[in-house]
């Protein structure tokens, strides 16, 4: 199969984010405070996106979005748009409060592409499918945003830097899945750092310039440490290989729960008072992904 063809047959399959019947029922609307998620698929300038931005249209994949982030009463309309970045790969949130701007998470396609292209050919030994790790990094991309786009429009304090914030927001939200899919849901985003831990056992030092430390992002490394231990403090079972495969280093490993309770009581705190609790019930009790294939029968 060429290059092409699996792309394409694999966009098919993995944009999926598979609309049940009843999760697009409830969710017309959008949530209900005053503001509504509004999407829009814009279409590109790059011919090259093209089958990439009929396919998301035909996946559904905004109306998903829309879906499980209407609960989030926002004060005003937020725009949710996939849009041509004139070659920059990225997902960004622009400002609403502080910088008079109409609130909006711009999700660019060459950041799709990228993700699509990154993708594991087959499961990794880690459980990874290619299908988990483009939603799981999608769903973390676009959460990481709302975050973003959450603590402006409700005008929430921070403490440290806003992109630990905002990463701790979408790990909590992927964690509000049903166990099964949280799970595939944090592989998969996971899955985003595997060029920087792929060879965690053989190759345990990294060099990064000295400028890397004084980004306002992480290190991939340490955002990837920071996914897996909210995920182990919230749940030590469900997510035990994270310890037992050594990913995350037992010194780490138990402070987790720590941690997570301490995310736990900021998002009780600052964010669910904004939530309209009954519909994000139902969001995250519904099945979302697709069931996955057995491997090897
Ligand atoms: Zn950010």
């Amino acid at each position: 199969m060429s290059i092409n063809r699996r792309f394409t047959v694999v966009v098919a399959v993995a944009l999926a984010l598979s609309a049940a019947p009843t999760a697009m029922a409830f969710a017309q609307g959008g949530g209900s405070g005053e503001g509504r998620i509004r999407i829009e698929y814009v279409p590109p300038k790059n011919p090259e996106h093209q089958a990439l931005y009929e396919r998301l249209q035909a996946r559904h994949v905004l109306e998903n979005v829309q879906t499980i982030f209407s609960p989030l009463r926002f004060p005003v309309d937020m725009k949710v748009l996939t849009v041509g970045c004139d070659g920059e790969s990225n997902a960004l949130y622009e400002r609403f409060q502080r910088e008079d701007k109409k609130p909006t998470v711009t999700i660019c396609y060459e950041y799709l592409h990228e993700i699509l292209q990154a993708m594991p050919k087959t499961t990794t030994p880690a459980g990874v499918s290619p299908m988990d790790a483009v939603v799981g990094q999608f769903m973390f991309a676009v959460a990481h945003e709302m975050g973003h786009g959450s603590f402006d429009m409700f005008d929430v304090p921070i403490f440290g830097r806003e992109e630990d914030a905002a990463d701790g927001f979408a790990t909590f939200v992927l964690l509000q899945f049903r166990n099964d899919e949280a799970l595939r849901l944090v592989a998969g985003a996971a899955y985003g750092y595997h060029e920087f831990i792929k060879d965690y056992k053989q190759k345990p030092n990294v060099t990064w310039p000295l400028a890397a430390f004084s980004s306002d992002h992480g290190l991939p490394e340490q955002r990837f440490a920071n996914l897996i231990c909210l995920a182990y403090g919230y749940d030590a079972q469900l997510f035990a290989d994270v310890v037992d495969k050594e990913y995350l280093p037992a010194s780490r490993a138990k402070r987790c729960r720590y941690e997570y309770l301490i995310l736990r009581d900021a998002m009780r705190n600052l964010i669910r008072p904004h939530v309209d609790m009954e519909a994000a019930r139902k969001v995250f009790n519904m099945q979302w992904l697709a069931a996955r294939t057995p491997v090897g029968n």
